[in-house]
């Protein structure tokens, strides 16, 4: 599968032909914007670039930046990045333009993304995809005119090192022996390499033919899937590498001319090929790890600069200048290895876009503003792009047509004369004969061309081998609803007496009722009980007279009716007499008999009536007992409403001082927490005056250093400057270089040091938001702090959080294009050394002398510092020595208070019962609980 790209372009920049159209274009730049993803968000980050919706414009704090396209954030949407950027590349393609597409940016930015190389973000999105698509649309509209062959290589340069990463014979494992960034070799490495005309090709990287778009699809993702098992191994080397995805197309298109001649198409004129490169570029990120350093301004330490980048930056440097330009400045392309594949991207023989990717969160301030600064140089960079048709074949062919044109002249003139005739066949002659030479030339190159590539191994790159492969509140939650819900609480507490009171007072009511209607009915009772009984008495008494009498009477009688019968025998009339008598008598008895008898039937009416008085006594009786047994229960009822009543108001009493002591609780912690704000916010105010003094500096010095970039010797009045005052200037620059580094490290180490204070805040603002969203999780509060934060509260917090997280923002964008800046300058000090205008040995040496002293003179001073901070150290620990001992006895305190408290508690508890529930009064009981406390009004 491996073969030579020896079908490679075959004109270059160097030497352009003269009879081919070539046009001069500047290299495209569009900037796409990502939205703020996951981590950003997380850490309060917030936006700092604003893009124009009408005008393609980036805007970072002062600087605003006009570039070909904007996409994301206000800007065009990114979805037709691929019509307006790519799309007029790839039908560049079918002329003979080479193309590039560049994504360029910090690791994070979206390279990957936007370009399409990455295996998790789908496919379909990416630029590469839809290169495909329409690649594979073009080829088949046009297929039955022209023949397509298609290639595709997908490389990586890693640490100056090419791999291959289709190649599917080895497995891609730069891990073998465990050591990270180790390549295992195990054939031959990929190599660069250029043809005296300019050409760069890559030998030895696998160049797979493709016939479809799933092929070409499947290339993609067997080399993404390389790339990324490769890098996820070395601690995420794919941000320090530059993946390179190059299709080529080759074309055989059939010249057709119409001869005049004979006006038919002349089929033998032969063929036109063409050859175009594709490449699309995942950059490295463009970011530079950047540490300050523990201790001391060790300023470069740990910082990575990507070589490949850095050539890039020096080479887009020398293009995109126009005056270096003109001048014929050397343009570094042999500096990387990446310089030198993309020799013809840049100010070459490609049509080139470059993608700046940003992230638009303050944190990346500093990079997305050297990402636009880069980017805009990019644009001034000049193209020469050439259609890369064959050229000896379109010679060919424009000779054919001379010949043609000739011949049709010579018919035309027919009858001119032989002399002519004469010169114009030897005209003739001597091009066909040059035709031919030509042919012949034409079919040596063509068979040549494959041993070309071997002869034309660079010279640099000889002897160099490259390897390969790579409970009780009951939603008491707020201190303000505490002292709400105390006050409710009360006024349950009074509603709950009241009732009770009421309660009480009714069923009092109630009992005194039944005790009179008891009363009455006993006394009742008494009487009926009273009367019956001497009445009977009575009514016996004198039944038992009456009878008596009757008896008496009845006996009077019967003698008296004897002796009327004695009478009537004897029959005289004294007889008579008494016998009359007797019958007067024996009348009066008899009808003393008749009251006697209608007495006892009176009495036995009264008897009756007696009875009937008994049972009603009886049925009384059983009521009275009734009653007495709901006046017990009633009692009994009384007693128990009271004491549950009194356990109620005990408990009562526990929760109201347990509330209040809650109460006390949050109200320290809000105190608590409003002085943290404070605190807070002045420590921020502090640090972002301070870095904003640090940032304002370094900016007046860095714009003092721009207008007079080494402005060492002054020039009085035309004469060499005194010894005194060069000098003096010398002094004053050096000064200025070694504040302008300070400030530097200063501005940095307060930049971090802005980032971690701000990613704390935005933690425990997403947290408190979370909390307002799902209120239910606020007593899960990590650390136990601010249990009890009211909604109140809570948004105060809240707002104040933002508000410092506004500031810290603001403070992290001036501080980031600041040190843009800086990083900047450093980067011109690295195309024109620092030293470079010292030029007499008097002025080196006296700067030297300078150095020394102010060395000798710092060391001293950070000996006096070191020994200060010894001293403080000392005391230092002595103080903490002093709270030791203080937050013990502190502690015993505490733990006293604690026990008093309690046994407050049980004593309030024990007094509380003792206390008639009606008697409650809220006023002593603070009081007693106060003086229990020992705590005076
Ligand atoms: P780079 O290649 O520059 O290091 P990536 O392409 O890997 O960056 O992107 C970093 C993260 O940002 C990825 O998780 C990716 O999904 C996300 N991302 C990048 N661009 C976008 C975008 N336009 N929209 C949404 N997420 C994006
Ligand atoms: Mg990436």
């Amino acid at each position: 599968m491996e073969s030579h790209s020896s079908l490679s372009s075959s004109s270059s920049s160097s030497s352009p032909p003269s009879s081919l159209s070539s046009e001069s274009c500047c290299v495209k730049v569009a900037v796409n914007v990502r939205p703020l993803i996951g981590d950003e968000v997380t850490q309060g980050c917030r936006e700092c670039v604003s893009v124009s919706p009408v005008t393609p414009q980036v805007q970072m704090g002062t600087h605003p930046f006009t570039f070909d396209h904007v996409y994301g954030s206000n800007g065009s949407p990114s979805s037709l990045m691929f019509e307006e950027c790519v799309a007029p590349l790839v039908d560049g393609l079918f002329h003979g333009y080479n193309a590039t597409v560049l994504a360029y940016g910090q690791t994070g930015s979206g390279k990957t993304y936007t370009m399409g190389t990455g295996i998790k973000d789908g496919t379909k999105n990416g630029l590469i995809p839809q290169v495909m698509s329409a690649l594979f649309n073009k080829i088949d509209s046009v297929k039955h005119q022209m023949g397509f062959q298609l290639h595709v290589s997908f490389i990586e340069i890693l640490k100056e090192e090419v791999l291959d990463l289709l190649d599917s014979s080895v497995p891609f494992n730069r891990l073998a022996n465990g050591t990270p960034g180790k390549v295992v070799l195990s054939k031959s490495p990929v190599q660069i390499r250029e043809s005296p005309n300019g050409v760069i090709t890559l030998s030895g990287a696998t160049e797979v033919p493709i016939a479809t778009k799933e092929e070409m699809a499947s290339c993609l993702e067997q080399g993404s899937l390389t790339r990324a098992t490769g890098s996820t191994n070395m601690n995420n080397e794919s941000s320090r590498s530059h993946a390179i995805f190059t299709i080529t197309l080759e074309q055989m298109r059939k010249i057709s001319s119409i001869s005049v001649v004979k006006d038919t198409v002349d089929e033998d004129m032969g063929e036109e090929y063409c050859c175009a490169k594709l490449h699309l570029v995942d950059l490295a990120g463009s970011e530079r790890a950047k540490r300050t350093g523990s201790g001391g301004v060790r300023l470069k330490e740990g910082i990575h600069i990507n070589r490949g980048l850095l050539a890039l930056g020096n080479v887009i440097s020398a293009l995109g200048d126009e005056k270096r330009r003109k001048e014929g400045a050397h343009v570094p392309y042999r500096d990387s290895k990446l310089t030198r594949l993309l020799q013809d991207s840049l100010g070459g023989n490609s049509k080139t876009v470059m993608i700046a990717c940003i992230s638009p969160a303050d944190i990346n301030a500093e990079e997305t503003l050297n990402t636009l600064k880069y980017a805009n140089r990019a644009r001034n960079i000049q193209n020469k792009p050439v259609a890369n048709k064959d050229l000896i074949c379109s010679e060919m062919q424009k000779m054919r047509q001379e010949l043609q044109y000739l011949q049709a002249t010579l018919c035309a003139r027919g009858a001119t004369s032989s002399e002519e005739v004469q010169v114009m066949r030897e005209k003739i002659m001597k091009l066909e004969s040059a035709n031919e030479e030509l042919s012949r030339e034409l079919h040596i190159y063509r068979s040549k061309r494959v041993t070309l590539d071997y002869c034309n191994i660079d010279a640099q790159e000889d002897g160099v081998i490259f390897s390969k492969d790579d409970g009780l509140k009951r939603g008491f939650e707020s201190m303000d609803s505490d002292y709400e819900m105390s006050e409710a609480t009360s006024d349950i507490g009074a509603a709950e007496e009241w009732e009770h009171a009421l309660r009480q007072n009714s069923m009092g009511k109630e009992l005194n009722e039944l005790s009179k209607r008891l009363e009455e009915k006993e006394s009742e009772m008494r009487v009926c009980g009273i009367g019956t009984e001497t009445i009977r008495q009575h009514f016996e008494k004198k039944m038992m007279e009456l009878e008596k009498e009757k008896r008496t009477v009845q006996d009077e009688r019967d003698m008296l009716l004897a002796e009327v019968e004695e009478l009537a025998a004897s029959s005289d009339r004294q007889a008579q007499v008494a016998r009359d008598n007797h019958a007067h008598k024996l009348k009066a008895l008899e009808t003393q008999i008749l009251n006697l008898k209608k007495k006892q039937e009176n009495q036995v009416e009264v008897l009756k009536q007696k009875q009937k008085s008994e049972d009603a006594a009886k049925r009384l009786k059983t009521e009275i007992q009734c009653i007495k047994a709901q006046k017990v229960q009633l009692q009994q009822k009384m007693k128990q409403e009271a004491e549950q009543f009194r356990q109620w108001k005990a408990s009562q009493e526990k929760e109201l001082l347990q509330l209040k002591k809650e109460g006390r609780k949050t109200e320290h912690e809000r105190l608590k927490l409003e002085a943290l704000n404070r605190r807070q916010k002045m420590v921020l105010q502090r640090k972002t005056e301070e870095a904003a003094m640090a940032t304002k500096r370094l900016k007046e010095l860095l714009e003092a250093r721009k207008s007079s970039p080494h402005d060492i010797s002054v020039i009085a009045n035309g004469q060499p400057p005194s010894r005194q005052t060069n000098e003096k200037s010398l002094r004053k620059w050096l000064d200025n270089e070694l504040e302008v580094m300070a400030k530097v490290h200063q501005v940095r180490f307060q930049y971090e040091k802005q980032i971690q204070v701000r990613a704390a805040l935005a933690v425990e603002l997403t947290s408190l938001r979370q909390e307002m969203e799902f209120p239910s999780n606020s007593h899960q509060e990590k650390n136990g702090q601010f249990r009890f934060l009211s909604p109140n509260t809570r948004l105060e917090r809240i707002a104040s959080l933002e508000s410092m997280l506004d500031v810290s923002s603001n403070a992290l964008t001036a501080m980031g294009s600041q040190l843009s800046e800086a990083e900047e300058r450093e980067h011109s000090l690295h195309a024109k050394p620092r030293w470079n205008h010292i030029q007499s040995m008097t002025d080196a040496k006296y700067l030297l002398q300078y150095v020394f002293d102010s060395t000798a003179e710092a060391r001293s001073k950070i000996w006096e510092k070191d020994r200060d901070i010894k001293e403080k150290k000392e005391q230092l620990n002595d103080l903490l020595c002093l709270l030791q001992l203080t937050e013990v006895q502190n502690r015993e305190i505490l733990k006293e208070k604690k026990t008093r408290e309690q046994t407050v508690s049980i004593a309030l508890a024990s007094t509380s019962s003792s206390y008639s529930v009606f008697k409650f009064n809220p006023y002593f009981h603070t009081k007693i609980q106060n003086s229990l406390l020992g705590i005076s009004p």
